[in-house]
């Protein structure tokens, strides 16, 4: 690989293994290669040690996602941060995040991560109720939630994350209310909210097909996403990009690297890399994986491209997208690129452009997909 001189660098650690699936999930991550997690480590290890030129960049952001990284054991966790540290500079207030799921973390293993460096918590809970709980296939109860969200707190994390979900079967506005505002009570610093999208290849989609799956109105969805934003704003979290809110100072500064197309390097099972206009895509091939056999495409993004991800990645902040930023990063004018479809989103009312921003308005976040489309 060749990779640039730019200093700034993210790193992303995939995790694959999950204690079950979730009905709804599509992400990469087994529930039954429990075998493979000591071959799995041994390999990231050796992936991150034959990165080549980590002395040229500094580290500012890591992130270890997943499946559930929290389901492994502290050795797991550690020994490759051991070796991230070991290789890589890390800066001083470097971001250093861990998904977690509630039943995966006791005590001892929420200080060992703590005293590993780690310094931001995700935590999965999704709804309130443990009836929705246990449509949406998630192992764990309300209850099992609050104890792992107080055990991240005692543990000394300042920055915890909770990922919840609108429109899903048999959730009522009412239920979705009552997951916003209690999870309100424990005041995290980020919640991010998202709409379920029912993805092909889950139980959910073949369900959906079968018109067995209780799926909820898009009006009811909209009054929902309605609902999280005007909660969560008058609570003080700033509205940063479509599906997340943080306190201030507290946005996830990792997915503000990808949204910003930054560069990252990911390491692990089906882990993409963005550096010097390169992506390379890790197989998702866990048998070739641990064998050490790592990338399975390398593509130089086309400067249509480049422009296109530039709008539809940056245009999910809700502060936009600065014209002169796009004129920075590829010496020509937006306009040149993107006139008519920048007039023809403001005039259907989806885009505005104010004092050199370009950024959705709220029906434009609501038919972003639309919007997005039109860069393509
Ligand atoms: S825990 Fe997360 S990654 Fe694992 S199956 Fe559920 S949603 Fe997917």
């Amino acid at each position: 690989m060749d990779y640039s001189e730019n200093n700034d660098l993210s790193l992303y650690i995939h995790v694959p293994f999950c204690a079950s699936k979730c009905l709804y999930c599509d992400f990469l991550s087994f529930s039954d290669k429990n075998a493979y997690f000591e071959d799995y480590k041994k390999a990231v290890i050796n992936e991150i040690k034959s990165f080549t030129n980590k002395q040229k960049y500094k580290v500012n952001t890591i992130f270890i996602g997943g499946g559930t990284p929290s389901l492994m054991s502290e050795n797991f966790i550690c020994d490759i941060l051991e070796c991230i540290y070991n290789n890589f500079h890390i800066t001083n207030n470097a971001e250093i995040t861990i998904e977690t799921n509630p039943v995966t973390v006791d005590k001892k293993k929420a200080n060992c991560f703590k005293k590993a460096g780690i310094n931001r918590v995700s935590i999965g809970l999704q709804a309130w109720q443990n009836h929705i709980l246990k449509i949406i296939g998630r192992i764990h109860t309300r209850d099992q939630f609050l104890e792992c969200f107080n055990i991240m707190r005692n543990a000394g994390f300042d920055n915890i994350n909770i990922d919840i979900m609108f429109s899903l079967p048999k959730q009522s506005e009412n239920d979705w209310e009552e997951t916003v505002e209690n999870i309100l009570v424990l005041e995290p610093e980020h919640v991010s909210a998202y709409s379920l999208i029912i993805e092909e290849k889950t139980p959910f989609y073949k369900l959906y097909e079968e018109n067995k799956l209780d799926v909820v109105s898009d009006d009811i969805d909209r009054n929902m996403y309605e609902f999280v934003k005007k909660k969560l704003k008058e609570n003080g979290y700033i509205h940063y990009e479509i599906s997340n809110f943080a306190k201030n100072g507290f946005e996830c500064r990792h997915n503000i690297v990808y949204w910003k197309r930054k560069e990252y390097a990911g390491f692990g099972l089906g882990a993409h890399s963005f550096i010097n206009g390169k992506r390379y895509s890790n197989t998702i091939n866990i048998d070739e994986y641990i064998k050490f056999n790592y990338i399975a495409e390398t593509e130089k993004i086309g400067l249509r491209d480049s422009y296109a991800e530039f709008m539809f990645l940056g245009l999910r902040m809700i502060e936009g997208i600065e014209r002169k930023s796009f004129k920075n990063e590829f010496g020509i004018d937006i306009d040149n690129v993107y006139k008519n479809e920048i007039e023809k989103n403001i005039k259907n009312g989806l885009l505005t452009d104010k004092n050199g921003v370009i950024k959705l308005t709220n029906k434009g976040i609501d038919l972003s997909n639309v919007v997005f489309a039109e860069f393509l």
